[in-house]
C-alpha cells in the first residue's frame, strides 16, 4: 500500500486509501457480522443483509451514492475495531468507515446540516470554561506548552485537547513523569489538536491537515525520541486514520505503555493502596487498558476485580466512540457502575478523560469512588493528591456551590460569573444520567 507516491494533500491521501481499501474489499460482510454496533444497539442494521450494508459503504466511497443503512453504520461506528481481525482480506474496515465518515460530514457541512459542524469551536469554548474554573493561568500556559519547556527533550507529553477539562489527570501524570525522572516537554490544548475533530466531525480535510501538520511540526521541534500521547482519539488519528500521510520524526507511544516499559525502575517504590479496584476498560485494539491493568496490578495490597462491561463495544466513552450511539450511553455507564458495586469495589478506576467525565458524575448514586487510574498510581508513588475539581463541580447540585468553588480561578482568568451561571445548566444537563455535555 505504501509503495505508491505519497500524495501531497491529506484529502488526496485519503482518496488513495479509499481506492485501495475498496479495491481490496470483496463486500463479504464479515465486518458487519462482528460489529458490536450492529445488533441490539442498532436493530435496523441487525435486520439488514451485512453484504448490503458494507456494499453501500464501498459504493459510497467509489461513486458517492448513499443509502440510509450505510449512512447509519458509518455514523454509529464506535471505533471498536472488532471488524479488523474479522476481515479475510486483511484490510481495515474501521479506516474505511473513518474515511467515509469524513466525506459524509463534508457533504453535510456543505448542505448546512452537519450535526457536528461547529464541534471544534464548541469544544474550544468548553475547554476554556473548564480551564478557567479549575486551574491557574500559569498552569494553563505550562500544560499547553507555552512556558516551562526545555528547547529539546527526550520525550514530549502530548495531551491533545480535551484532557485539559480534567486537569487532575494531567497533574497526576506530570507528577508521575517527574517522579520517575523522565526528561519531558509538554504540548496540549485546542490549538495543538491532532486534527480528528476537523476531519471526522466536521469533514474538513484541509483544516485537519493544517492543524495536524502544525502540531507534528511543534512536536518535532523538541527533537524527541518519543511523543507520549494520552488521548485514544489522538492515538487512532495519528496511528491509523492519517497514518502514512506525513512522516513523524519520532515514535508515538501511549503514556501507559511508556510507564509499563519503565515499571521495573519504579516498582520497588510503589506503596500499598489497600482496597478493591474495578478497572473500567476499553479495547479498540489499542492495548491501553492492558497496560493500565499491569500498572495497577503492581501496586501492593491493591486487588483488581473484574467487572461485567463490554470493553469491546467502543474504543472510548467519548465522541467518536460511545457518544456516537448516544442512546446507549447511559445504559453502558449504569452497567459499569452497577457491576463495580456488585463486586464490592472501593474504587472504579476510569480509563480516559471522557470516561471520567461521564462516570464521576454518577458517584453520588452508587457506593463506589470514581477515580482515574493516574491518581491511583500517583498515590502509590507517594505523590501529593491533586483535588479532582472537575468531579467536585460535577457533583454539586447547587449552581451557587459550583460558582463558589471555582470563583478564585474564574477571577484569575477574567471569567464572568453571570455568563458562566447562564451556560452551566445547559452544559450539565444529563449529569445524573452520565450523559452531560460538560
Ligand atoms: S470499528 Fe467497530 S463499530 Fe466501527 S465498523 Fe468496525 S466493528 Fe463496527
Ligand atoms: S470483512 Fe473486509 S473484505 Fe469483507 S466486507 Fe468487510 S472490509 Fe470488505
Amino acid at each position: 500500500m505504501n509503495e505508491m507516491p505519497r500524495p501531497v494533500t491529506l484529502e488526496a491521501h485519503l482518496d488513495q486509501q479509499a481506492r485501495l481499501l475498496t479495491d481490496a474489499c470483496t463486500s463479504c460482510g464479515k465486518c458487519v457480522e462482528v460489529c458490536p454496533v450492529v445488533g441490539e444497539a442498532t436493530p435496523a442494521l441487525a435486520a439488514a443483509d451485512p453484504v448490503e450494508v458494507v456494499g453501500g459503504v464501498v459504493r459510497y466511497l467509489q461513486t458517492g451514492a448513499r443509502n440510509d443503512l450505510s449512512d447509519s453504520w458509518i455514523q454509529r461506528c464506535t471505533g471498536s475495531g472488532e471488524c479488523i481481525a474479522a476481515c479475510p482480506e486483511s484490510i481495515n474496515p474501521r479506516l474505511m468507515l473513518s474515511i467515509a465518515l469524513s466525506r459524509l460530514r463534508a457533504e453535510q457541512s456543505a448542505s448546512g446540516i452537519n450535526p457536528m459542524g461547529t464541534y471544534y469551536r464548541r469544544m474550544a469554548q468548553l475547554i476554556k470554561l473548564a480551564v478557567g474554573m479549575q486551574m491557574t493561568p500559569a498552569d494553563y500556559q505550562r500544560l499547553t506548552g507555552r512556558t516551562g519547556n526545555p528547547d529539546t527533550a527526550e520525550v514530549v507529553f502530548y495531551l491533545g485537547c480535551n484532557v485539559l477539562r480534567t486537569p487532575v489527570i494531567v497533574f497526576s501524570l506530570m507528577d508521575i513523569l517527574d517522579a520517575i525522572g523522565a526528561d519531558y516537554a509538554m504540548l496540549g490544548g485546542a490549538s495543538n489538536c491532532c486534527g480528528i475533530i476537523h476531519l471526522k466531525f466536521q469533514g474538513d480535510a484541509p483544516g485537519s491537515e493544517a492543524i495536524s501538520r502544525r502540531t507534528v511540526d511543534k512536536l518535532a521541534d523538541f527533537e524527541p525520541e518519543k511523543v507520549l500521547h494520552w488521548c485514544p482519539s489522538c492515538d487512532l488519528e495519528f496511528g491509523e486514520t492519517v497514518n502514512g500521510f506525513k512522516e513523524y520524526p519520532f515514535d508515538f507511544e501511549h503514556i501507559s505503555h511508556f510507564l509499563v516499559s519503565r515499571l521495573d525502575s519504579f516498582r520497588d517504590r510503589l506503596q500499598p493502596v489497600p482496597g478493591k479496584v474495578a478497572l473500567h476498560r476499553h479495547d479498540g485494539g489499542l492495548g491501553i487498558d492492558n497496560s493500565v491493568e499491569t500498572l495497577l496490578a503492581a501496586i501492593p495490597e491493591l486487588e483488581l476485580v473484574d467487572i461485567e462491561e463490554d470493553a469491546h463495544f467502543t474504543y472510548t466513552c467519548g465522541p467518536g466512540g460511545l457518544s456516537n450511539v448516544e442512546d446507549m450511553r447511559e445504559q453502558a455507564h449504569r452497567a459499569t457502575m452497577t457491576s463495580a458495586v456488585a463486586h464490592d469495589a472501593d474504587i472504579l478506576a476510569t480509563l480516559y478523560h471522557t470516561c471520567h467525565r461521564d462516570l464521576c458524575g454518577l458517584e453520588d448514586q452508587y457506593p463506589v469512588e470514581v477515580k482515574n487510574w493516574t491518581a491511583i498510581l500517583a498515590r502509590a508513588l507517594g505523590l501529593p493528591e491533586h483535588e479532582d475539581r472537575y468531579k467536585s463541580i460535577k457533583l454539586h447540585t447547587e449552581l451557587s456551590a459550583v460558582l463558589e468553588d471555582a470563583q478564585e480561578f474564574m477571577q484569575m482568568h477574567g471569567l464572568d460569573t453571570t455568563t458562566v451561571a447562564q451556560m452551566l445548566p445547559d452544559l450539565m444537563a444529563g449529569r445524573e444520567r452520565g450523559t452531560s455535555v460538560w
